[in-house]
């Protein structure tokens, strides 16, 4: 298939930005000519601040080494999510939703089995946040990073100031021959499914052979298609608001590489540190609890002085059915949103671009447009399908009976067949490996994930017989396994700090 020519992507958050330095990379031969349009009068959503590890991929794509661009958007390290307050199961109250490495291979095998035990109605211990390396890590504050080369890799994400990592991303991608212009799109032309051009207030009119809508929620482009079908989410995840919050960093804690997403009254606050602030954001559902009522609970929480200002945000959570239309490409908000539970929208974004550009990538087999644009809005879907399972799965499976809310996500939301199908196969004790093998890609996430999920929330018989000590012996003993490892381990602080450094030595004087 031919590329096309002229790209304008609408947008300059972090899907536009993303969208134009993957493509300047991959197109960068400086025959297709990338503008990328965004509106100063209308601005960025300004949140989305923790990634999942694909994001590692982006960065190493693209050659930009951590020292040049983690210091420049004041980002740490990411092991993985803490999940208080989801749970009332005693001894799961809190869990955590480790990053796995190869290091994690013998000891997660100890905890595969403690909790089929577990399940089996032997009184095993199977909270994931004793099994892996990340939590200790994460919780000693250390990076992920050893302080002598592994034969491998670790697995982790990042947290970052979107606002920085966008002004980073602008410069790379101007820098790569990106065209950029600040105008606001007052219409859209169209021609049936093809978008001939869009009109901005001050600079006119800017046709273009292709078009990337990264415009936000706003979906400003797919949202003009003929026939253009959104599928809500509002029946599986209840959560269409935030309240955020930034709050300076406190010096004298250590700095932690982990996000805490800790259930409230009527929803989730996440706690995401970065190096100078820790930004904070209250998810809820309005039909449970007003704006006021978020904030206020938000205020109370975090103990927060009157002066703190706080942000009020509105999310459209569902997916568009055709993310790839004719001319138009959707990658963002505007293709669609799964609540920030799992830190996925970064993800998709990629995932979106990446699958895009292989499309065009030479020798693959002629099919006609239509043919290929189904093929890769069905992927699409399934990725987001997937995501949507695993995210509805926390709120399924908690077991808080203290509000309205709780109770409600837990009884009343609709989940898909896969997901309840999952669910009962592990309470009945069945084969859940099977069914996790035979869904493969499907279910998106890992078997480590599911049985994090799964045993995290203390998914287990409620009576249970007593398991000889041998079990207890082994978790004691992997316990000590991952904290005698940390020392190996770089602290998070000093590897921060070695980072900014190279950063400076490589700046010109
Ligand atoms: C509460 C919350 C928490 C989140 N947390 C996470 C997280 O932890 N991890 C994660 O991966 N994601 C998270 N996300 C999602 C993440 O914020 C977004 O996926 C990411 O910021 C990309 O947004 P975007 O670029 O699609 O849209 P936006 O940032 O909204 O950018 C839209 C762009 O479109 C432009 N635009 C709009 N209309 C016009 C017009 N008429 N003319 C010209 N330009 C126009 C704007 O100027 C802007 O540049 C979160 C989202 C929410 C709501």
């Amino acid at each position: 298939m031919k590329k096309p020519f002229s790209i304008l992507i609408v947008g300059g958050g972090t899907a536009g930005w993303m969208a134009a330095n993957l493509m300047a990379h991959k197109w960068g031969d400086r025959k297709v000519s990338i503008t990328l349009l965004e509106s100063d009068a209308i601005g960025t959503i300004g949140v989305g601040e923790g990634s999942t590890p694909y994001l590692k991929g982006f960065f190493k794509t693209l050659g930009i080494a951590e020292s040049e661009w983690m210091p420049a958007c004041n980002a740490t390290y990411k092991c993985g999510i803490r999940f208080p307050h989801w749970s009332t199961v005693p001894g799961y109250e809190s869990y955590y939703h480790p990053f796995f490495s190869p290091l994690d291979r013998e000891i997660g095998q100890v905890f595969f089995n403690n909790a089929s035990l577990r399940r089996s109605g032997l009184d095993a211990p199977a909270n994931p946040t004793d099994f892996f390396h990340a939590p200790f890590l994460s919780s000693n504050a250390y990076a992920p990073l050893p302080e002598q080369p592994l034969p491998f890799e670790l697995d982790y994400g990042y947290h970052f100031d979107a606002g920085l990592l966008g002004r980073f991303l602008r410069d790379r991608a101007k820098s790569a021959g990106v065209r950029h212009i600040v105008d606001t799109i007052s219409s859209v032309e169209r021609k049936g499914e093809t978008i001939e051009a869009v009109t901005a207030e001050d600079t006119g009119r800017h046709p273009a052979d292709f078009f990337v809508d990264c415009s936000g929620f706003r979906a400003l482009l797919l949202g003009s298609a003929p026939g253009y079908q959104f599928r809500p989410f509002h029946e599986t995840l209840f959560n269409n608001a935030a309240v955020t919050v930034q709050i300076p960093r406190d010096d004298h804690a250590p700095l932690l590489s982990e996000t805490i997403s800790e259930g409230l009254s009527s929803g989730w606050m996440w706690r995401i540190p970065l190096q100078n602030r820790t930004g904070c954001g209250y998810v809820y559902s309005d039909r449970f609890l007003s704006a006021d009522g978020a904030e206020s609970e938000l205020r109370k929480t975090l103990a927060l002085p009157d002066s703190a200002q706080v942000n009020h945000l509105r999310m459209k959570v569902g997916r568009v059915e055709e993310h790839w239309q004719g001319n138009c490409l959707g990658v963002g908000l505007s293709q669609g949103f799964i609540e920030p539970l799992e830190a996925t929208a970064l993800m998709l974004v990629q995932f979106t671009i990446e699958h895009f550009l292989e499309a065009f990538s030479p020798g693959r087999p002629e099919v006609d447009h239509a043919s290929r644009e189904k093929v890769f809005n069905q992927r699409i879907n399934r990725l987001f399908d997937g995501v949507l399972d695993y995210v509805a799965g926390h709120y399924k499976l908690n077991s808080r009976d203290d509000t309205p809310y709780w109770r409600a996500a837990r009884e009343e939301i609709v989940i898909s067949d896969r997901l309840r199908a999952l669910i009962d196969c592990w309470d009945k004790n069945s084969d859940v490996d099977h069914m996790l093998d035979q869904a493969g890609e499907e279910l998106v996430y890992s078997r480590a994930s599911w049985y994090s999920l799964l045993a995290g929330m203390g998914r287990f018989p409620k009576n249970l017989r007593r398991a000889d000590t041998g079990l207890q012996q082994e978790s004691e003993e992997v316990r000590r396994f991952c904290t005698g490892n940390l020392n190996r381990f770089r602290s998070h602080q000093a590897q921060l700090d070695q980072l900014s450094l190279a950063r400076q030595e490589a700046e010109p004087a």
